[in-house]
């Protein structure tokens, strides 16, 4: 099996599936029945495997119940086959982040998979598990589905239930599929979504047969091009978006003429002012959530070490410092600032004022176009360790996925060919709120034109 030690998608043992080839009927035929499901480790699990969060904060954590995405892909026949590797409690963009293993990208082991769903983006990408099962908080579906050269689909927010997945930033996580097509994403999105009694933020509105929605045209779909994109700080103009990138949208805008899609010109022009929104309000509600693992209430403690003296504040603060690594830290400082008394207008409430600003962007985008269509990311899967001690840059690798979290939308990334180094890029196709069918079915359109996602990487070397 594809798992190389010290690499691996996984975390811990990951048991080989069992009939791949029945599996693969089941997705064709719409169903899980048998489907091994490679899924984040912030998602919980009462399968008797850790839930770690890739946190030592939650090391030995077992959840007594399953979050609703898990118990649903279970009930439709679908077998957990283990759990995957993600950035600490899902704050990265590379993996990296994880206190727990190493995830490489399966195209090039020198290379982050991207995150922080890296783990089941690099699951699916090896063919270890068909479907995979992340979570998109600012872009953690989609990113690491382009850097792994699969199908990253993050519905509305609302659309799936959040029961059970570990809460990073509560107003916009939300769970996502991964998938090597866009059939599949479609059959996996329709077995997750749907109101869940034990999620109030998810909504009651009928799920759609995705799979229907597959029609393999655009005809008269108006597909918008937001201009801003191609301008950002770091964009186009600057050399910050990847000159292959650029093409393959070019491409994939003709390509998608040719489907029979309208392509318009769009204005968000409040994007440039995204990816600080986001590092406001993520943070901010991010060290809100995090607040409960003190070493009392839950998680790693230092009272638990036998020869421990100290005050009850010691145990919070040393059992904090322990816990966390440095990027999680990190966002809780900056979101506890931002939060702080005096602070709070000029950065949380600020940031908030903006999100809304961006959110009438794309109402107003739609009333010109059914879709957007972006690149996902700036750039193809970056090298392990080039931006680690950059963490800025590493928040660029969001610029163009943060968008459409801050508005809920519907948004996915499809393979889009290759760049010169053979290394994936994706396109990201957002869809209005609630109208996943429309991102599918331009989505699967797009996909049927080319054999991109029939590629895969080259088999890695089973250790000796
Ligand atoms: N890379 C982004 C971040 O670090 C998105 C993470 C996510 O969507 N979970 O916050």
């Amino acid at each position: 099996m594809a798992n190389v030690s010290g690499s691996s998608p996984y975390l811990g043992e990951v048991p080989k599936p069992a009939g791949v080839t029945a599996a693969r009927k089941a997705l064709d035929s719409g169903i899980l029945k048998g489907v091994p499901v490679a899924v984040k480790d912030i998602i919980v699990t009462a399968d008797g495997r850790k839930s770690t969060a890739a946190s030592k904060m939650l090391e030995p954590y077992e959840s007594p119940y399953d979050a609703t995405v898990v118990r649903k892909i279970v009930e439709a026949g679908a077998e957990v086959i283990g759990k995957t590797n993600l950035d600490e409690f899902a704050m990265g963009a590379s993996t990296e982040n994880s206190a727990l293993g190493k995830t490489v990208n399966p195209w090039d082991p020198t290379r982050v998979p991207g995150g922080s769903s890296g783990g089941s983006a690099a699951a699916v990408a090896e063919r270890s598990a068909p479907v995979g099962l992340g979570t998109d908080t600012g872009g953690s579906v989609r990113q690491p589905a382009a850097f792994c050269g699969v199908v990253g689909m993050k519905p509305t927010y609302g659309r799936v239930s959040r029961y059970g997945l570990i809460a990073m930033a509560s107003s916009l996580d939300q769970a996502g599929t991964l998938t090597t097509n866009v059939a599949d994403a479609a059959t996996a999105l329709g077995v997750i979504a749907g109101p869940d009694p034990l999620d109030a933020t998810s909504v009651d509105r009928p799920v759609p047969d995705y799979r229907k929605a597959l029609t393999g045209d655009v005809k008269g779909l108006k597909i918008g091009i937001p201009k801003e994109y191609f301008e950002v700080e770091g964009g186009a103009k600057d050399g910050g978006v990847q000159s292959e990138i650029e093409e393959a949208v070019e491409q994939a805008k003709e390509d998608l003429k040719k489907s029979g899609a309208e392509i318009v010109d769009v204005s968000l022009p409040h994007t440039k002012y995204a990816v600080s929104v986001y590092y406001l309000v993520m943070p901010a509600e991010a060290s809100s959530n995090l607040a409960r693992y003190d070493g009392i209430r839950y998680g790693h403690s230092v009272e638990r070490e036998g020869s421990w003296q100290g005050s009850l504040e010691d145990v919070y603060f040393q059992s904090r410092a322990q816990g966390f690594g440095p990027e999680v830290k990190r966002r809780i400082m900056l979101g506890t600032y931002a939060l702080s008394a005096g602070y709070y207008d000029a950065y949380y409430k600020k940031a908030m004022q903006v999100r809304t600003l961006i959110t009438r962007d794309f109402e107003k985008a739609f009333k010109d176009a059914d879709l957007l269509l972006t690149p996902t990311t700036p750039t193809t899967a970056f090298k392990l360790g080039e931006k680690s001690d950059d963490p800025l840059a590493m928040y660029l690798a969001d610029i163009f996925t943060v968008p459409a979290s801050l508005a809920g939308l519907p948004a996915i990334s499809v393979p889009a060919g290759f760049d010169k180094a053979g290394l994936p890029i994706g396109l990201q196709l957002i869809g209005q709120h609630w109208d996943e069918e429309t991102v599918l079915r331009a989505a699967h359109a797009y996909e049927q034109r080319h054999d991109w996602h029939v590629k895969e990487p080259p088999k890695p070397k089973e250790p000796q």
